[in-house]
Formats: C-alpha cells, structure tokens, sequence
C-alpha cells in the first residue's frame, strides 16, 4: 500500500461540542499522523466551491449554511492507505448506519451534522488539500 495524504475536516458540530481531540486521537489511534491542522472559519461560499460537487443534491444549501455556522478544524492525515483508512475511522455517513468505534457513530449528530469530512479518493484528496493549505505549510 502506497503512503497517502488526505484531507480531514472536523465540522462545526462537532467543534462546538470540543471534540476536536476526541477525534484527533482516533485518527492517531489508526495510524494516521496529522502532518498540518488548522482552526478556520469558512463562509457559506468558500463552504459551497468545497462542495462543489452536492450542488445538485437538496441538501447543498443546508450543508453549506451548516459548514460556515462555526469553526471547522481542517487537517492532512498521512499514511499506508490514508484515504480509505480514514474513511473507516470515520464511519458511514448516516450515523445510524456507522459501525461502532466509528467518529460518527460516537459523535456524530445526525446525516448532516456528522461531525467529519474526508476525501474519497486520490484525485479528490489532492484538490481538497490544495483548496486549504499551501505546500509552504505541509511540513510532514
Ligand atoms: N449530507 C446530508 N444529507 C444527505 C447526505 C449527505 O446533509 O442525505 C451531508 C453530510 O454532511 C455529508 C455531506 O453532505 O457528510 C457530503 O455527503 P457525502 O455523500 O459526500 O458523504 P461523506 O463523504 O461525507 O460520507
Ligand atoms: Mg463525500
């Protein structure tokens, strides 16, 4: 397996309810080293270029009002296989359907306010990690 970078965000759900080191703590847990965080606020527009991809979906105006309601802390985790191994740590996207130990599963409020983003895959990792951190700010 290939090492990898992928981008985590922990939502404003999750953020309001200081859990930020619960879940940094699972990603190390799992093996995955956070090699940049920071604690940003976005507007709903920043919000809605990141989501680009929903803009058809019903909820896209929700989530996007939902991701710009408070901070969010946005990370790079490295590791064997990081993309699909934080996809694990997180859990499914409907907490009802996470398995148990999963961050949504013990976090997560509801099918929008799930507590973490994380990239699906190679080509989306690398544009989401661009969208927030400079290469000036990846030190490893
Ligand atoms: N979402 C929602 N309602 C839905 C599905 C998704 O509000 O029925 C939100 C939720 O916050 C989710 C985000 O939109 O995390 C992106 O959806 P996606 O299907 O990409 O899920 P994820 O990759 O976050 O598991
Ligand atoms: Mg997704």
């Amino acid at each position: 397996m290939a090492l990898e970078r992928t981008l985590s965000i922990i939502k404003p759900d999750a953020t309001r309810r200081n859990l930020t080191g619960k879940i940094a703590a699972k990603f190390e847990d799992a093996g995955l080293r956070i090699v940049a965080s920071k604690r940003i606020q976005m507007t709903p527009a920043q919000a809605g270029v990141f989501y680009e991809v929903h803009k058809e979906r019903p909820f896209y105006g929700e989530l996007c009002e939902f991701m710009a309601s408070g901070p969010v802390v946005v990370q790079v985790l490295e590791g064997e296989g990081a993309i699909a191994k934080n996809r694990e740590v997180m859990g499914a996207t409907n907490p009802k359907d996470a398995a148990p130990g999963t961050v949504r599963a013990d976090f997560a409020e509801s099918v929008g306010e799930n507590s973490v983003h994380g990239s699906d895959a190679a080509d989306t990792a690398a544009a989401e990690i661009a969208y927030f951190f400079s290469g000036l700010e990846l030190v490893g």
